[in-house]
């Protein structure tokens, strides 16, 4: 018997299309996690007595960096090692002479911001809940761009460099599928990542399509190059039937046998079309109890409107009368792939309460279908060690709570206990102290009270709301011991008021050399999950200011509660929900009576005045704790939100989330 070319065999993997280590894939083992969670999971997918789901997203942040790596025999490709960044600080000199530094392997960089990381998160939670789910994206053979910063220009956006046919744990497929592009047929590959349970017993299968073939033409081959590559309407509409259609087209050609297709967002929606093509009128209406939609965002530029004349010369005519029958705009000359979502699915949802509510206004014809389920972080992967010992250590209060995080909630039982008080400020010093060692050329200090922007620089994010007046920054720094401001964040090349906030943002530091002693400001490049890592457990507040209601939910902050940092916020998102229970300061405007505001209108002004009086008594509260006497410093408030932050987790994490949709939507058994 040849052992060593049957798994891959099973699997169906062309060994000759990647460079395939026969030692990484055996009987026993794929790519160190045992094969059987695998081939489990490909069985259940392909059952049709089975009830299971096919999740499609543009983008997935699975931050393999700092959760469950595969383990290769062979060397890591350097290519797929995670690039020395640089840092834009107002300590200019050392910005010069150093780097930041990690040693591991990059982010499969299939995903741009918190959507992404949100459906990597998703298909974790259901590998821990041993769902039969299949993920379905795409791979982006240059990522989304690299971001190096420029002084007095901003943002330089270059290529993303990285080899795909190395990547440990991501593996080709032997079959390829057919897919035409207005006239023209073009060859795709298709690939599999697998995403393992916490305990890596379970995996959910990602598969992800790419149209880097060799029988295609040059500008086919390149289609998949860039996420969110969005220089032209048929760019983007290309991308999005090679998600929407080639996903289920590669569904098919894998024999899986899928009830419910899941749309992460609307560019998914033409897997409907796909679907719905060659049926008639009440065949195609049945299909809607097999569609799902998440809806994730209220600002107009996450809604897609694609010019019918341009679609034209993507779709075939079949295909366009069903997308414009589904999809029809309020201007008669687009087609919209919410509304093309929408009316596709008989399960939408919004991604907070805030945002049902925001959602049923902006679509009032759907109302009735919309409901909210808030999102969440998947816990395994975004605690920190020192956290994640604690927890262990508390196991009498907190049982098994990598696989129920809902007992977090039992951390009320330790608010008086004078030594979990202290561990637990402990734990946080240790995060600290880390993420300074790392940023170390910086000379950042332990004692001094640090704050944290860091998410996609959108612009209803307001990036720079915290440098509206830096002289007040200054004064607020030398009157309570010193302020170190850390941002990251890339905005998206052709945002213009994006990279115009990037811009911003460095000339003010820039500004600010003089101010160094007292006020430190460093803006680190091409944010990522590792990066968020760090970020979000090693500072003491994180930053959250959105202008409500624009940020449907946002997850960075759950992120930092579960490390029991603190929340400085606006009344947006899942903040809305949590609010009540003291984990931080809310400041600023606040979205009432139905009323939406207008996008642009970023109330700069007043918002920032806000903020810098929140900041203050944040930064007084945190000298408080910092300068207690040891034996004094467990009595802290400062202490108190720490613990209601830790409670709130419970609650705000993908295990709830995943458990309500598949309640509410998908309606699966766990693999027994
Ligand atoms: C969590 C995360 C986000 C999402 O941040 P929001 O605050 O929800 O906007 C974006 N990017 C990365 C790399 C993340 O880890």
């Amino acid at each position: 018997m040849t052992h060593e070319k049957e798994p891959a065999a099973l699997l169906n993997l062309d060994t000759q299309g990647f460079a395939f280590d026969p030692q990484d894939v055996t009987e026993a083992s794929f790519y160190g996690i045992p094969s059987p969670a695998i081939h489990r999971a490909e069985e259940r997918l392909l059952d049709p007595s089975v009830k299971s789901v096919a999740y499609f997203s543009m983008e997935f942040g699975l931050a393999p960096s700092v959760y469950h790596p595969y383990q290769t025999k062979g060397p890591l490709s350097p290519r797929n090692k995670k690039r020395d960044f640089e840092i834009f600080s107002n300590l200019r000199q050392m910005d010069y002479y150093h780097f930041v530094q990690s040693d591991t392997v990059v982010d499969i960089p299939i995903y741009s911001g918190g959507l992404g990381v949100l459906a990597g998160d998703t298909l974790k939670s259901a590998a821990d809940l041993k769902l039969p789910l299949l993920g379905v994206g795409i791979l982006w053979s240059k990522g989304y761009f690299d971001q190096q910063f420029c002084i007095h220009y901003g943002q330089l956006p270059g290529e993303f460099q990285w080899d795909p046919r190395t990547y440990p744990g991501l593996v080709k497929l032997k079959t390829t599928i057919e897919l035409s592009i207005g006239h023209d047929p073009i060859r795709l590959n298709l690939w599999k990542y697998y995403v393992p349970s916490f305990d890596r017993r379970h995996a959910v299968p990602l598969l992800l399509i790419d149209s880097d073939h060799p029988e295609n033409p040059d500008w086919a081959r390149e289609l998949t190059g860039q996420l969110y590559q969005s220089s032209t309407v048929w760019w983007k509409t290309v991308q999005r039937k090679i998600l929407g259609m080639g996903g289920m087209k590669a569904i098919r050609a894998l024999g899986y046998a899928i009830d419910v297709f899941h749309m992460n967002e609307g560019h998914a929606a033409f897997a409907f079309v796909e679907m719905a093509k060659g049926k008639g009128p009440e065949e195609v209406a049945a299909l809607t109890e097999h569609f799902a939609y998440t809806c994730h965002t209220p600002v107009e530029a996450g809604h897609d409107r694609l010019p019918i004349d341009e679609l034209a010369n993507v779709l075939s005519d079949e295909e366009l009368i069903i997308a414009e029958r589904f999809g029809q705009d309020k201007n008669p000359a687009l087609v919209n792939l919410t509304i093309l979502a929408m009316n596709a699915s008989k399960h939408v949802n919004a991604v907070a309460k805030k945002h049902e509510e925001v959602t049923k206004i902006q679509f009032p014809d759907h109302e009735e279908k919309i409901r909210g389920i808030t999102n969440g972080i998947h816990i395994p992967t975004w605690i920190s060690r020192p956290f994640e010992q604690l927890f262990d250590e508390y196991a009498e209060i907190f049982g098994n709570w990598q696989d129920s995080p809902d007992s977090l909630h039992r951390v009320t039982h330790l608010l008086h206990d004078r030594a979990f008080r202290e561990k637990l400020w402990g734990a946080h010093k240790q995060n600290k102290h880390r993420l300074l060692e790392w940023l170390r050329p910086w000379m950042l200090r332990d004692d001094v009270f640090t704050i944290a922007w860091a998410r996609r620089a959108a612009p209803y994010k307001r990036p720079s709301l915290i440098l509206q007046r830096p002289g007040r920054l200054v004064e607020i720094a030398k009157q309570h011991g010193g302020l170190q401001i850390l941002f990251a964040g890339k905005a998206h090349p052709n945002d213009f008021a994006g990279t115009g906030n990037i811009k911003e943002i460095l000339n003010i530091i820039d500004s600010l050399q003089e101010q160094r002693e007292h006020l430190k400001v460093i803006f680190l490049e091409n944010y990522d999950t590792y990066i968020a890592k760090q970020l979000i457990s090693g500072v003491d507040v994180w930053l959250n200011n959105p202008l409500p209601p624009f940020e449907a939910s946002g997850t960075s902050g759950m992120k930092a509660v579960l490390n029991g940092v603190l929340q400085l916020s606006t009344m947006d998102g899942w903040v809305v929900e949590a609010a009540d229970n003291e984990i931080g300061e809310i400041f600023g405007h606040r979205s009432e009576n139905g009323e939406l505001g207008r996008e642009m209108d970023l109330r700069l002004q007043e918002d920032s005045d806000s903020l810098y009086e929140k900041l203050e008594l944040m930064v007084r509260d945190y000298r408080q704790v910092e300068q207690a006497q040891p034996e004094d410093r467990h009595a802290s408030k400062w202490i108190d939100r720490m613990i209601h932050c830790l409670e709130v987790a419970s609650f705000f994490n993908t295990s709830r989330m995943v458990t309500q949709y598949n309640q509410g939507i998908w309606r699966m058994a766990p693999i027994g």
